[in-house]
Formats: structure tokens, C-alpha cells, sequence
């Protein structure tokens, strides 16, 4: 290996807070190991069209505390055809960058994989995504603070369905992954939550109503993962207006403010432990691995092996829910 690496860094799809904690804790590492380092500007956009500078320690001074990422970050479909990466390849030889650190989720660890099958790079992957799904890690760099932000937005809308008897089905985000609903679910105190990894043939919706909304409450809410599969909120509470007409039915949709903010300690602990660990990886001449971290220990998981796999959501976590909202 390389005494002296040159490495970039890139931020791609969603932004997730404490993103920006990742790119210092890789720069700041990347330095004291006497590295040179280059930001990438809007993703894979960024690689393709040269928009990379050098970055030195202040680049990323007085970001850890900041929401979104200073990189930017895009989705960008030239990157899924060869001809792109093979502009982003030429780049590469450019700069003269012998590694590159890729934060974010699912869809930008699989374009490093493709990269990495086609061209002598070496990809680390950082798991930067609210959505939590990513396989081979407990937690991905967001997701806590995701939470939180929708459990304060939960506990507001809890006061409007308690005062008028409703049932308030609140849609959060997560693509096809139910960690966010599922979560915020039991953290707010909610009477049900409809993820997609309930794969059985129950209707999670019938379930819910046969349970019985408990006389004692006149009020309940429901939080519904955002995933095509199911539907979504509106699909649930159109299904309640037509089969339980006797039911007064409100949707939230939480959107885009559950990807803002602040990030919170666990976010900027873990994207700085996960940003040190992607250079301490290099030295040791890892390549192609996504950093995460189980059971509080920091691990490499091929990333080939944390795009492929679904992470499965903890039964006890459902019990955990269905038991408290008696
Ligand atoms: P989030 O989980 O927050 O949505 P993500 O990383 O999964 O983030 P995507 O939109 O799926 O977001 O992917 C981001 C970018 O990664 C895409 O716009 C594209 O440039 C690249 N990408 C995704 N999948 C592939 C692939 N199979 N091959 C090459 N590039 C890909």
C-alpha cells in the first residue's frame, strides 16, 4: 500500500444528518495520517463532471453541528451506465485518487460496487440514509435523528387526535424498510405500526381495528412506512373511511422534515467513529467494504454483501409494540 494516499470523498442520494460529521471525522483522519484528500461536489454528478477540490482541515471546520451535507449530494442516472462511470473513472486518474469514501445508502453503495468490479479503485462505504436498512449494520449515519424528529412530530400530533377522537395515520419515511415506523411507533407511545417486512398474509389494518381500538381510548395513531408496497397512509385511511365508517380518519404525511436538522449526539458519535474507522480501513488495505458497527463494535461488511441482503427488523421489536398498546 501507498505511504501517502490521495482519497475523495462524495455524499450521494438522500442527505441524512450527520453526514457532514462523516465527511469531517474522513478528512480530519485523512490529514493526520498525512493524506491528501478531495471533496467531491454532488455525488456521482461531481465524479463525472470534475467538480472536486482539494480539502484541507478548516474545509470541514464548524460543520459537525450541521445538518444535510456541505458536499451536496444528487442522484444521478448517467452514473448507472458504463459510459458515466467511465467519465468518473477518468477523473479518478485525474486527481490521482487512489481510494474513495462513498456515504450513503443502498442505491450509492451499489454504484461503488459497480465501479469497483469495472476499475482498479477502492470503494469503503459509509452508511449514510435515515431509512436504517442497510444489512451488516445496527445503525446507519441519520437514522437516530430521523427518529426523534418524527417522535417530537408524533407527540404534537397526539394533543389534535386526542382532543377530537381520531385515528391519525402518520406516513414516515423508510422506502421499503419499517425501522423508522416501527420505532417511532413504540418511542411515541403509537397503538400500531404498518411496516413492509410483515410479510404474512394478515391485513395489518383489519388486525389493528379487530384488536379494538380500547374503549378507554378515543384516540389512536398509526404509523405507516411510506413503501409502495403497502400504500402508504391515504391507502390505509381511504380502506377505514369505506369498511369502518364509524371511525373519524386523518393522515399526516411527515415528508421532508424528517431529513433535516441537527444531528443528534448518537449520529455525529457514530459518523465520526465510522469516518476514523474508513481511513484506519485503507491503512490496513481494505478495500471494497462498508464500515458499520454491531453490538457497539465497529465492522467491515463487504458491500456487496450489505446492498444484497435485507435487514430484518427484530420480532421482539413487534412484540415489544403490539403488547404496549393494549
Ligand atoms: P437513500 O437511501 O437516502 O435514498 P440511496 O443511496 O439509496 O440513498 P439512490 O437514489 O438509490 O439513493 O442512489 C443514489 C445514486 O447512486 C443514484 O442516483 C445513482 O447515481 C447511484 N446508483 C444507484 N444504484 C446504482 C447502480 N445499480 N449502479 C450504478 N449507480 C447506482
Amino acid at each position: 500500500m501507498k505511504e501517502k494516499m490521495t482519497i475523495g470523498i462524495l455524499t450521494s442520494g438522500g442527505d441524512a444528518p450527520g453526514m457532514n460529521a462523516a465527511i469531517r471525522a474522513v478528512t480530519r483522519s485523512a490529514i493526520f495520517a498525512g493524506w491528501k484528500v478531495f471533496g467531491i461536489y454532488r455525488g456521482y454528478e461531481g465524479l463525472i463532471n470534475g467538480d472536486i477540490k482539494e480539502f484541507t482541515s478548516e474545509s470541514v471546520s464548524s460543520t459537525i453541528q450541521r445538518g444535510g451535507t456541505i458536499l451536496k449530494t444528487a442522484r444521478c442516472d448517467e452514473f448507472r451506465t458504463p459510459e458515466g462511470r467511465a467519465k468518473a473513472w477518468a477523473n479518478i486518474q485525474k486527481f490521482g485518487i487512489d481510494a474513495l469514501v462513498i456515504i450513503g445508502g443502498n442505491g450509492s453503495l451499489s454504484g461503488a460496487v459497480e465501479l469497483a468490479r469495472e476499475y482498479e479503485i477502492r470503494v469503503i462505504g459509509l452508511p449514510g440514509t435515515i431509512d436504517n436498512d442497510l444489512y451488516g449494520t445496527d445503525s446507519t449515519i441519520g437514522y437516530d435523528t430521523a427518529l426523534n424528529t418524527i417522535v417530537e412530530c408524533v407527540d404534537k400530533i397526539r394533543d389534535t387526535a386526542t382532543s377530537h377522537d381520531r385515528i391519525f395515520f402518520v406516513e414516515v419515511m423508510g422506502r421499503d424498510a419499517g425501522f423508522l415506523a416501527q420505532n417511532s411507533a413504540i418511542a411515541a407511545g403509537a397503538e400500531a405500526a404498518i411496516i413492509p417486512e410483515d410479510r404474512t398474509d394478515i391485513d395489518q389494518l383489519a388486525q389493528f381495528i379487530g384488536r379494538g381500538i380500547r374503549k378507554s381510548k378515543n384516540s389512536s395513531i398509526v404509523l405507516v412506512s411510506e413503501s409502495k408496497k403497502g400504500g402508504g397512509a391515504m391507502h390505509y385511511a381511504e380502506r377505514v373511511r369505506k369498511e369502518y365508517p364509524e371511525y373519524d380518519v386523518r393522515v399526516t404525511i411527515l415528508g421532508h422534515l424528517q431529513r433535516g436538522g441537527t444531528p443528534s449526539a448518537y449520529d455525529r458519535i457514530l459518523a465520526s467513529r465510522l469516518g476514523v474507522a474508513a481511513v484506519e480501513a485503507l491503512k490496513e488495505g481494505q478495500r471494497n467494504v462498508m464500515i458499520g458497527v454491531k453490538n457497539d463494535q465497529i465492522v467491515y461488511v463487504p458491500i456487496g454483501r450489505a446492498v444484497k441482503y435485507d435487514k430484518p427488523i427484530d420480532p421482539e421489536l413487534l412484540n415489544v409494540l403490539t403488547v404496549l398498546s393494549i
